[in-house]
């Protein structure tokens, strides 16, 4: 049963104790209906916002804090400018990491695609469109996009990714519908970065402060400090402990289907 099933379960059965309670008191307090629906209301929006909640669907997010291990991952790639910077950035310090890519930039690069392959590191499907309006979108459309997407990354590296990472790390109901009829296992992260808003100096400040073992770190290759942050990142880890493994490794699950 996921959370919002458990949550759905929690609202009927506080209304039917209301619904009963109704029958020995003078009238309905339409005051607590109405803050019960608001407080719902409230609650379905931060599961949207907040998809460390694992409200609609169960993302991966971290793997075992007690160990030392984490995992980079890049969203919105392949980038023609920065993606074989960031690659040759981490072919210099042998850091493999996960690239979730965008459908329509996959079939515009396959080149990048096929070398982020070759060099080791994890493809996962971050939608075809990465659409402004994705989080919107029917269930049928969601799947199109990531079935979309996973034949894209096929046809280049002849494997079918198996994890999906929503765009803008949003998951509604339909989403999670879709994930799940799609059998992917949707990844999130434990810590953000902001990396594509934030100065490098706020991202670096951030990371100081927040890197914990198990993480799951979200950055993009699409932006020219990415080169700068990874600079300072990677060191500053290795010399803190944390050993640097694929998400695939750190969570124990298979990144490509078998077919
Ligand atoms: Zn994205």
């Amino acid at each position: 049963m996921s959370r919002f099933q458990i949550l759905n379960v929690l609202y009927i059965a506080a209304l039917a104790f209301i619904a009963i309670t109704e029958r020995y008191s003078t009238g309905i307090e339409y005051k607590v209906l109405f803050l019960l629906f608001l407080s719902y209301v409230f609650i379905l929006f931060l599961g949207v916002v907040f998809t460390q909640l694992n409200l609609y669907v169960e993302h991966e997010l971290a793997g075992n804090a007690r160990y030392n291990e984490i995992a980079l991952s890049f969203d919105d790639g392949p980038n023609a400018e920065f993606t074989p910077q960031v690659l040759d950035k981490l072919s210099q310090y042998n850091v493999k990491a996960g690239f979730f890519l965008i459908g329509q930039k996959v079939d515009k690069y396959p080149e990048l695609v096929k070398r982020i392959d070759n060099e080791g590191h994890l493809i996962g499907n971050h939608s075809y469109y990465h659409h402004i309006k994705f989080d919107f979108m029917r269930s049928r459309e969601v799947m199109q996009e990531i079935e979309h997407t996973n034949k894209s990354i096929n046809k280049i590296i002849g494997k079918t990714p198996h994890f999906f990472r929503p765009p803008f790390g949003i998951t509604q109901p339909r989403i999670a519908r879709a994930i799940h009829q799609s059998k992917m296992i949707p990844v999130a992260w434990s810590l953000r970065t902001y990396d594509t808003k934030k100065s490098k100096f706020r991202v670096i400040k951030k990371l100081r402060r927040k890197l914990n073992g198990g993480d799951i770190i979200l950055l993009h290759d699409n932006h020219p400090e990415i080169i700068e942050i990874l600079e300072f990142l990677i060191p500053y880890a290795e010399n803190n402990g944390f050993k640097f493994v694929r998400i695939d490794e750190l969570i124990n699950q298979k990144p490509y289907e078998i077919s």
